[in-house]
């Protein structure tokens, strides 16, 4: 797939989010498709390993029940 779903952390608030990385190394989260909630565009892409830290959203960025 050309688009990743993975989890970041935002370099500014140290939110961690649910994102899209798309073929081009674009980090989009989930939901505002473009910053974190606190406005910063830059995100540090987290390894898979790290995951369990992000809450389930589905492709809205809303949390699961
Ligand atoms: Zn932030």
């Amino acid at each position: 797939m050309a688009r990743e779903r993975a989890a970041a952390v935002c370099t500014a608030c140290e939110n961690v989010l649910a994102v899209t990385v798309w073929e081009d190394g674009s980090v989009h989260p989930i939901g505002t498709g473009a910053t974190c909630s606190c406005g910063n565009e830059t995100f540090d892409v987290l390894d898979d390993s790290e995951l369990e830290d992000v809450p389930d959203v589905d492709d809205r960025g809303r949390p699961q029940a």
